[in-house]
């Protein structure tokens, strides 16, 4: 076969390709190969290039025993490792010596490979979330079965903390088929329109009593206008809820929340609304911050189960801003406070 049809079939190929024949070289490569690759492969042993062990041995296999086979390729470019499937066919007739070459494609795995370990390291967490309180409801029956038999005091104790156990089952339970509503939602634009500061003046009532039960004071002053965007008031609900009631429990002993109109947003570059929910509390470090939105990441383990939290909250936060096309940002630093911000475009 020609050199200049060669060539061509490899240009069509969507996929990174090469060609490496029997001299051990590369004989083509499409742009894409030579992006990954490097432009300067043609004619270099296929060793100086692809050095991991696990390419050279396939490459070696198949020019000799001429059958197909898989490899995986690690690249970095500095910044990132991608992982790429690899597939080796040999092709007869083409290149020099004893005519065949190897024909190499590389496929991105990388998100794949993510997605599967993300859902992997998920299961995981649950599990162990879990089993936790699991263990403690199965260590208390086995008590009052045996040495608390008898013990009417000791009873009472151990219910009232299986109790405590079980609606933290419970709450995780919850919080999980809450965030899979969500994110099965999330492609779906919500329609109603809602009054926000009407919506906001709500949330704070129901989060009166664990505020005064707490000992926190909280301050809102409800805008003398209406103000409209359209929005899925049950998820805005949840955002407002969690976000002050983890700064009723996180924080110190005041949360301010406000709202501000701004002509125009900066990343959502629209006219957009801006919810504040600022405490006086211990703060955050902000090695956490970035990390903060992640499923059952906590700042702080200890306080988080204390307080019965399923480090859920600002997972299912941040899926509900996404969903309506906002932006949630958190600002904090030890020993200042939090302000966790919600922006949301205003319907026009
Ligand atoms: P949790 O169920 O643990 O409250 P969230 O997802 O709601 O989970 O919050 C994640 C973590 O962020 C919490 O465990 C806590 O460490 C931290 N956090 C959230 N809000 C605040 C706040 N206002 N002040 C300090 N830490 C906070």
């Amino acid at each position: 076969m020609k050199q200049e049809v060669i060539a061509g079939f490899l240009e069509a190929m969507p996929l990174p390709s090469v060609l490496v024949d029997q001299t051990e070289r590369f004989i083509g490569a499409n742009k894409e190969g030579r992006a990954l690759l490097g432009e300067q492969i043609l004619g270099r042993h296929f060793a100086t290039i692809l050095r991991q062990p696990s390419m050279t041995g396939a490459i070696e296999k198949t020019l000799a025993d001429r059958s197909s086979r898989s490899a995986r390729h690690l690249s970095n470019d500095g910044a990132q490792d991608t992982t790429y499937e690899v597939s080796l066919r040999y092709i007869s007739g083409i290149g020099a010596v004893e005519g065949g070459a190897v024909l190499i494609t590389f496929s991105d795995v990388t998100e794949r490979e993510q997605a599967s370990q993300m859902r992997r390291d998920f299961v995981a967490n649950v599990s162990h979330e879990l089993r936790t309180p699991l263990t403690a409801l199965m260590g208390f029956i086995e008590t009052l079965r045996g040495a608390a038999r008898d013990d009417p005091n000791a009873r009472d104790r151990f219910l009232t903390i299986m109790e405590g156990e079980a609606s933290r089952m419970n709450r995780l339970v919850g919080d999980l088929l809450s965030l899979n509503r969500v994110e099965s939602k999330e492609r779906i634009r919500p329609k109603e329109e809602l009054d926000l500061g009407a919506h906001l003046a709500s949330v704070l009532k129901t989060v009166q009593p664990l505020a005064e039960t707490a000992g926190t004071s909280l301050v809102f002053q409800p805008p003398e206008a209406p103000v409209e965007i359209i929005g899925d008031p049950d998820q805005l609900l949840q955002v407002f809820i969690n976000l002050v009631e983890n700064a009723i429990k996180y924080g110190g002993d005041r949360v301010e929340v406000t709202l501000e109109l701004l002509e125009r947003d900066i990343s959502l570059r629209a006219p957009a609304v801006k919810v504040q929910v600022i405490d006086n509390g211990p703060g955050i470090d902000p090695i956490h911050l970035p990390r903060l939105t992640e499923r059952f990441y906590r700042a702080d383990s200890h306080r988080s189960r204390e307080q019965g939290g399923t480090g859920l909250g600002l997972a299912i936060v941040k899926h509900i801003v996404n969903r309506h096309r906002g932006k949630l940002r958190v600002k904090s630093d030890l020993g200042q406070g939090s302000c966790f911000s919600v922006t949301l475009p205003l319907s026009q």
